[in-house]
């Protein structure tokens, strides 16, 4: 009789802990770590490490009231019932991350929070009629799944651009590829780059310090990406750092995207247009009045000299689809600024 409780604890065990390893498959990924962190968060967010000695708690808390519920027998007033709940309860559980981390979609996992919350619930207060004591074990998940539910509103709430982005982004990524495919090379395909630059660009490598092109360059002008021809700095903001690769104290407005390097560390910076790896900011190094430092690579760059540097004319475009035109210009490397409007309101993008 022991051996079969045994079997029937570790059974728990396995089905509670495999469902949270699920989730965990989720996370390898290194653009999770890098679009969880640049969500805004509320205050109430506990720091990163908390999550997993939490959960490990929570996962053993659940097993053994499952356990305690399963072993009084399958024919013990609603025990089946009880377990019918709990495993649905532990499915929605192990969508969450797939659906938060895997697909990004904030909005869905607050709807599947809610629901396992209610899950729970309904679960805890059926396990109350066959073991108080099971029910009990459960108070603890009932009740971090209700703050973690908080969480993921005040996140929804906190970053209602990125519920919608996500969806455009698909969108954009499938039509941008028909488009490449279709275009001449001069309209939305980007530069075509070599191994060294795609080494740097793409796959965010280092160049050789003291060894780019643009370390000691003094002309005057504007530096472009040199993937999507983005404008990003001037010559104005240059400064000689002696760091071994061209430094800046400032960006074109709006042109240049900070995030978190995937070393957890550093500040990676990338164009903001083609998303493409540019190096790293560093800040409170006190060089210049800015004290800021774009420690940039020169193969992520192109220059163009002052004279060179066309002036900017309008054109004007009627469409029916406000999303159609947000996703086609800015993706028009000689489209620098672009306006869209929407039910009458305006918004304006520098798309330098
Ligand atoms: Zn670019």
């Amino acid at each position: 009789m022991k051996g079969i409780q045994a079997i029937k604890l570790i059974i728990s065990l396995v089905v509670c802990f495999g469902a949270s390893g699920l989730g965990a498959l989720f996370m390898a990924d290194d653009s999770v770590t890098n679009w969880y962190a640049q969500l805004q968060k509320p205050n109430i967010t506990p720091p990163d490490w908390v999550f997993g000695p939490a959960w490990t708690i929570l996962y053993l808390l659940m097993s053994i009231s499952v356990f305690l519920v399963w072993n009084k027998g399958l024919d013990y007033p609603k025990v089946k019932l009880a377990i019918g709940l709990f495993l649905i309860q532990l499915a929605l559980n192990a969508i969450w991350t797939p659906i938060f981390f895997g697909f990004h979609s904030i909005l869905l996992a607050l709807i599947d929070i809610i629901l396992l919350f209610i899950a729970i619930l309904a679960t805890l207060l059926v396990f109350k009629n066959i073991s108080f004591f099971a029910s009990m074990l459960l108070v603890p998940y009932l009740l971090w799944v209700g703050y973690a539910a908080i969480l993921n509103g005040s996140i929804c709430y906190l970053n209602q651009q990125e519920l919608f982005s996500v969806s455009s982004q698909k969108i954009n990524n499938t039509i941008m590829k028909g488009l490449e495919m279709k275009a001449d090379g001069d309209s939305v395909a980007f530069n075509k780059l070599t191994p060294e630059e795609e080494a740097i660009i793409i796959n965010k490598g280092t160049e050789k310090p003291f060894s780019g092109e643009y370390y000691k360059h003094r002309e005057k002008g504007v530096y472009i990406c040199k993937r999507c021809n983005a404008e990003l700095f001037t010559s104005e903001d240059k400064f000689d750092s002696s760091c071994g690769w061209p430094s800046f104290d400032d960006s074109i407005p709006e042109t240049v995207k900070c995030q978190l390097d995937k070393d957890g560390i550093r500040t990676e910076i990338i164009c903001n247009n083609c998303g493409g790896h540019l190096g790293h900011i560093f800040t409170g190094e006190e060089l210049t009045a800015k004290n800021a430092r774009y420690c940039v690579n020169s193969l992520s760059l192109s220059f163009i000299p002052s004279g060179k540097v066309q002036k900017l004319q309008n054109a004007y475009f009627a469409g029916g689809c406000f999303l159609g035109g947000r996703i086609f210009f800015p993706k028009y490397r000689r489209c620098k600024i672009y306006q869209s409007w929407l039910y009458g309101r305006a918004q304006t993008k520098p798309n330098l």
